[in-house]
């Protein structure tokens, strides 16, 4: 994978982890906007989007989501993204365009999914 693939799957991710925290935020701001009377208090809200409070209000789904961006970020980061984490040969661009998160080529998915890691 090159440099430019590299950086388009990045920007990528990040676009995918903003959509996934501007959700949690509407989610949240949606649990929080309800005063006593039934009225919305928008006023309230926290113009500090990424903080705990946010994160909590992740469904189960949307953390694994976050959590699967981070560690692609991170296998960047260390230079080892689109790298087999089994067998440790490159995995095709193409694939990691479709699948950002593949940690396996396509040969050592499916011994991992009949052996398991
Ligand atoms: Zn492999």
């Amino acid at each position: 994978m090159d440099e430019e693939q590299l950086q388009e799957i990045r920007n990528h991710l990040l676009k995918m982890r903003e959509e996934v925290l501007i959700e949690a935020e509407k989610a949240y701001a949606a649990s929080q906007s309800l005063g006593k009377d039934g009225v919305p208090d928008i006023g309230d809200m926290s113009s500090n989007s990424y903080n705990q409070e946010v994160l909590m209000n992740l469904s189960e789904a949307q953390r694994s989501r976050v959590h699967d961006i981070d560690a692609a970020l991170e296998r960047m980061d260390k230079g080892v993204y689109g790298l087999c984490a089994r067998c440790e040969e490159e995995i095709p661009a193409r694939r990691m365009e479709v699948r950002p998160f593949s940690r396996y080529c396509v040969d050592c998915k499916s011994e991992v999914e009949k052996f398991g890691e």
